[in-house]
């Protein structure tokens, strides 16, 4: 059984709804769909989503927000004509305008994107309409209850052979409305999968799947087949980005892989994201390349550190005060280097300095900026010697200097700083290195 949802781009008007059928009716097994609202029909075009939290913005001060509404409006009977689908949009529009002039919250204005295109799109594909309201469940704070949300979804679509079950939203204990954060819908085609015990998550998008270096630096990078959650998690981190964050947990509990799929480009395989693949079908050494700019290095030293118990406690304590995360910690033995994100560090950046100076005295701080952090991560690494090797010489050799090096035991990343203006350069050399050869 496959669970597939589709993104806001692959329902943007009537002509994305018909490669959506045509997708899911090509293969009997696609029986639980998860819409996104529409998205932009190109450049300059707006989001369903963002025109809805337009409309409860100007409700909450006051303002008309008829002529948004009425966008909206006119975007779900253009679709509905264009498909000859017969849907009465009244009733619900009168009763979203009610809803925002009473008092709605932002989140139920947002939701009502997918809870529309939902039924929009199960009854063009003869399929049932399953409100997310009813099985996706919410603390009153807002916060998700995965393990009631998958009773309820497999309680419910037990019943159910074929169901569209809008993505983005649920409700909380006491009946509100409430929604995930933007992107969200990934989040939810992951907890139907799960729910369902899905062969495979299906997620249909407007990109062939994960490259493995990004295509704004590597042009002709390539796709990668097949990747597994943890490299996935690795890489994501370093910013690249398909899914939403909170998507990758409920399949990956269930053993459940990903199939990231472009619906303008159907018989493309995709992306495959697993649980645990073998060395063996990964094609190269390593499965792909991230990083991106921002960061800086707070250099600590002191003589004889490295004898002073809690000396990295307290380190860390000077900005956890502050709530700044730190990315990484390479150390040596009388200098210890923070790496941040410099947009974090910069507003408090003085008091930091002060307190690490009050907490263990150093010799010296200083803060070395502009550096971009590129992690080349693998599951090939492994059983491949001088890996290491070959990606220091691969950056050397353009030139660059390597400012930091971080690999962890497991041999699944290895990440490295350089200043911003090699980061282009050193991708493009790790790529060459490692892919082209
Ligand atoms: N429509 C929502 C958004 O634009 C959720 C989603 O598309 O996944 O963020």
């Amino acid at each position: 059984m496959i669970v597939a949802k589709f993104g806001g781009s692959s329902l943007a008007d009537a002509s994305q709804f018909i490669k959506v059928k045509d997708i899911v009716l090509s293969h009997h097994d696609r029986k639980y769909i998860v819409p996104s609202a529409p998205g932009k029909r190109g450049a300059g075009d707006d989001k369903i989503t963002d025109l809805l939290y337009a409309c409860h913005q100007a409700a909450a001060s006051g303002k008309s927000f008829r002529h948004v509404l009425e966008r909206i409006r006119a975007r779900y009977i253009e679709i509905a004509e264009e498909l000859q689908i017969e849907m009465d949009f009244d009733p619900e529009f009168a009763k979203i305008e009610e809803a925002l002039k009473n008092g709605a919250s932002r989140e139920y204005a947002a939701s009502r994107g997918e809870y529309l295109n939902g039924k929009l799109l199960a009854q063009y594909l003869g399929y049932e309409f399953v409100d997310a309201a009813e099985v996706v469940r919410f603390t009153v704070e807002g916060r998700l209850m995965e393990e009631e949300t998958n009773a309820l979804i497999a309680k419910k679509l037990k019943m159910i052979p074929r169901a569209v079950i809008p993505g983005f939203y649920g409700a909380d204990t006491e009946g509100r409305v409430r929604t995930f954060s933007r992107g969200g819908s990934d989040v939810s085609g992951a907890l139907v999968a799960r729910a369902v015990n899905a062969d495979v998550y299906e997620n249909w998008t407007d990109v062939t799947g994960f490259c493995m270096a990004d295509p704004r630096i590597v042009p002709d990078a390539q796709y990668i087949a097949t990747i597994t959650y943890r490299e996935l998690r690795e890489l994501s981190y370093m910013g690249a980005t398909v899914l939403h964050e909170d998507a990758v947990f409920p399949v990956r509990k269930a053993g459940i892989p990903t199939n990231i799929r472009n619906t303008n480009d159907p018989k493309h395989p995709g992306t495959m994201i697993k649980a645990s693949a073998g060395q063996d079908d990964a094609s190269h050494t390593i499965t792909g390349i991230a990083g991106h700019k921002g960061f800086c290095i707070v250099s600590i030293e002191k003589d004889m550190m490295n004898a002073e118990l809690g000396f990295g406690r307290r380190v860390l304590q000077a900005f956890e005060e502050f709530n700044i995360n730190f990315e990484h910690l390479p150390t040596g033995i009388d200098t210890m280097c923070v790496v941040v994100h410099e947009k974090e560090l910069n507003p408090h950046r003085e008091e930091v300095i002060q307190r690490i100076c009050e907490l263990v005295n150093p010799d010296q701080v200083t803060v070395h900026e502009h550096l971009a952090l590129i992690a080349t991560v693998g599951r090939g690494m492994v059983r491949n010697f001088g890996t290491a090797a070959r990606l220091f010489t691969a950056i050397s050799s353009q030139g660059i200097s390597i400012r930091t090096i971080d690999q962890g035991s497991s041999e699944l990343n290895i990440i490295v700083g350089v200043d911003e203006d090699d980061f282009e350069g050193a991708v493009k050399a790790i790529y060459d290195t490692f892919v082209r050869m």
